[in-house]
């Protein structure tokens, strides 16, 4: 069997795609769990895009042991030259270069001949190698691209020194049949192909990115990406633990194995769940909440044991065992160690969907209480917040759930805040009281805010249509 790589592009396929601002902690909180589910490369960021992303590529690089880290970029010399640069303290460093070769963007968004773009892709592997050995190579929107110019620019970038090879269905369009007949193309076409990796990299606007991800493992590829959850932009990236699980569950069927630690699953989707703010559909295959319900408790008459026939997967093999949940949201709020912290709350109802708030906070070691007045007690505590912390932010989501049951259940709120032109933010609080855990949670993210506004950032969004 052939050992299938496993390509993270969480941190900047994902999040980074929805606009999300993760701070320098929530990004190494990830990659760590990634490194503990045994990915093979980590996709840290695109450095050339912001300072965030060197930042966050140069932590994760001296951070992440035991997995490649890989920064991305454009074809230009200053972008490779930057990547190369955030890579510099990683073990197993690896450039992500590439360009796009469908007849229409090479046309519209390049302005170049295809003769022009098989050129500058081979100078970005050029520059690229002479700081690291592994390269990996993109040809964005390879899926609407002639077969035989893809076979070109493939072997010319292979002969540059390429070692893994990137084709794309930027567009989530491709059925699982054709993605497989360009992957065998490739095999069948460009000489000099034993000498690198193939990878795939399916999106997810009809439904198809893991069914495609899966047709490209059948066909010969090396290497599959993707992300914790299928976060990404639009519909989303393929869901790496599906498409895991798929090989784990059916490993005959595809002749692979990984070297991930399913026991992991579970615990990283709920990471990646809480720092991003993006929920997991209850009915979302492998790590939905009612993906494995229905399955236990089957007994025989003679009260033995069966394992029902419809349980394809142990809930054990992904680590999704009950109650998880519950110790990870008391963890959580026992480290409150932000710089803006609430103290205290009092609510007075008025009527009808009238309250006023009063509330308490430590900022940054001082005091502060505010009152306000609101169409609800939620709405009232944002105000009396807003007051005291003085940013100006636009709340594009709020969520409220309940964790546990009955008396010894938990509030989760998570609240979603769009600050200046374009940074998005999560921010999250847990608490027996309802009112409470929202307070935290919108505290949480203004504190982040007023750090990230200190940073003075660029742009929170990387250039559109990125594979
Ligand atoms: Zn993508």
């Amino acid at each position: 069997m052939r050992r299938l790589k496993i390509f993270d592009t969480t941190l900047r396929d994902g999040a980074k795609s929805l606009g999300l601002n993760l701070n320098i902690n929530e990004k190494l909180e990830i990659s760590r769990q990634l490194v503990r589910l045994g990915v093979d490369v980590i996709e840290a960021g695109y450095p050339a895009s912001s300072a965030a992303d060197q930042e966050a590529v140069r932590t994760i690089a001296g951070d992440a042991k035991g997995a490649v880290v890989c920064g991305f970029s454009g074809a230009e010399k200053q972008e490779i030259d930057c990547c190369a640069a955030a890579l510099r303290g990683a073990g197993q460093p690896r450039i992500h270069t590439g360009l796009a070769v469908s007849p229409l963007y090479m046309k519209r968004k390049l302005r170049l001949t295809p003769e022009q773009v098989i050129e500058k892709a081979v100078f970005a592997v050029k520059c690229a190698k002479k700081h690291v050995r592994d390269v990996q190579f993109y040809l964005e929107d390879a899926f609407c691209g002639q077969h035989s110019f893809i076979a070109e620019i493939i072997a010319s970038v292979i002969e540059a020194g390429a070692t893994v090879i990137n084709i794309p269905d930027t567009f989530g369009y491709a059925t699982p049949w054709e993605y497989s007949e360009l992957i065998s193309y490739v095999f069948d076409n460009v000489k000099n192909i034993d000498r690198a990796v193939v990878s795939t990299h399916c999106h997810n606007d009809l439904g198809m990115a893991t069914a495609n991800t899966l047709a490209g493992i059948k066909a010969g590829a090396g290497q599959i990406e993707g992300t914790i959850n299928g976060i990404g932009e639009r519909a989303g990236n393929t869901s790496l633990e599906e498409a895991i699980m798929a090989i784990y569950t059916r490993q005959a069927a595809y002749g692979v194995e990984l070297g991930v630690r399913s026991g992991e699953i579970a615990a990283t989707c709920r990471l990646a769940s809480r720092i991003t703010g993006v929920p997991v559909p209850a009915h979302k295959a492998i790590v939905g909440a009612n993906a494995f319900t229905g399955t236990r408790d089957i007994y025989r008459d003679d009260m033995e044991y069966v394992k029902p026939p419809y349980e394809v997967i142990d809930p054990d093999a992904v680590g999704a065992s009950p109650g998880q949940d519950m110790q990870a949201l008391r963890e959580e709020m026992a480290d409150d160690s932000s710089e803006i912290r609430v103290k205290n709350i009092s609510i007075t109802t008025t009527g009808v969907s009238r309250a006023t708030a009063t509330v308490t906070l430590d900022v940054e070691g001082d005091t502060l209480t505010e009152a306000a007045c609101g169409s609800g007690p939620v709405d009232a505590v944002f105000r009396a917040v807003d007051r005291m912390v003085g940013e100006q932010v636009f709340m594009e989501d709020y969520a409220l759930k309940s964790i546990g049951h009955n008396g010894s259940a938990l509030g989760d709120a998570t609240v979603k805040v769009r600050y200046g032109d374009s940074g998005l933010v999560v921010g999250r609080g847990v608490s027996p009281d309802i009112i409470e855990a929202s307070a935290r949670a919108y505290v949480n993210a203004l504190a982040k805010i007023k750090i990230l506004n200190g940073k003075a950032q660029g742009p929170a969004s990387q250039p559109a249509n990125i594979i």
